[in-house]
């Protein structure tokens, strides 16, 4: 199926689950999450209008930058885990972190983001369902790093991001992504500005879109199945 004609479905499917949850037509963001496929498809469709696109590995993300250097409105959003000692393309290259949890990453970004550049947006991962293999912080562990966060210069804290857990039903979806809405405004008590909810991907988005998310990160439903499990 061609690139555009999945995307255009994606949105239509976003439109009306927005229109279901009585949320405002346009609310919500889809990010297209392009890992593993070729820099090729991502220039499809940015022709066709798609700016924002989800990385995870770095390397690869790194790579497809230099081969779009010339899709200047493209925003790159990272969705992956970072290593400390990947930081530094991060920060320079980067618009949007999605899986910002710890301390020592938040303080080598913020010391590595370029004075030229406008503040890294970033967002709090939480390990929604306490899962061992999941990255992401526990909720009692939110307002500490996040105002460790708010007092370094050139970060942004936009608000949080989950991934549910992959084998629950829809209760326990709804439960998990609930539970971020109202994480997401016990940070506002704390960092006013953060007005962003990154949840919802192919299989649960309309579901995320119900209990208040604002960014859904899309891969498969657009590019199609990934050739290896990642
Ligand atoms: C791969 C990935 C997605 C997209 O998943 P699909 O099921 O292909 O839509 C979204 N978020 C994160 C963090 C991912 O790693």
């Amino acid at each position: 199926m061609p690139l555009e004609t999945n995307r255009q479905h994606v949105l239509a499917q976003i439109r009306t689950a927005e229109a279901t949850a009585h949320r405002v037509s346009g609310s919500v963001q889809l990010i297209a999450v392009s890992k593993t496929f070729p820099a090729n498809d991502i220039r499809t469709l940015y022709q066709h209008g798609q700016h924002d696109f989800g990385e995870n590995y770095i390397q690869e993300w790194h790579d497809k930058t230099q081969t779009l250097a010339d899709c200047p409105e493209i925003q790159w959003h990272i969705i992956g885990h970072v290593q400390s000692n990947k930081s530094r393309p991060v920060a320079e290259h980067a618009h949007w972190l999605h899986t910002l949890d710890r301390t020592k990453l938040a303080q080598r970004l913020s010391e590595q983001r370029p004075d030229n550049l406008p503040d890294l947006q970033v967002l709090i991962e939480i390990n929604i369902a306490n899962e061992a293999a999941k990255h992401g912080i526990a909720p009692e562990e939110l307002l500490p790093l996040a105002r460790t966060i708010g007092a370094l210069p050139k970060l942004n804290l936009r608000g949080l991001m989950c991934v549910a857990q992959a084998d629950a039903d829809e209760t326990k979806l709804r439960r998990q992504f609930s539970q971020m809405q109202d994480l997401l405004a016990e940070l506002q008590t704390v960092a006013p500005q953060a007005d962003t909810l990154s949840m919802g991907m192919s299989s649960d988005m309309a579901i995320a879109i119900e209990c208040g998310a604002t960014i859904v990160r899309v891969g498969s439903a657009i590019f199609g199945k990934r050739d290896y499990a990642k």
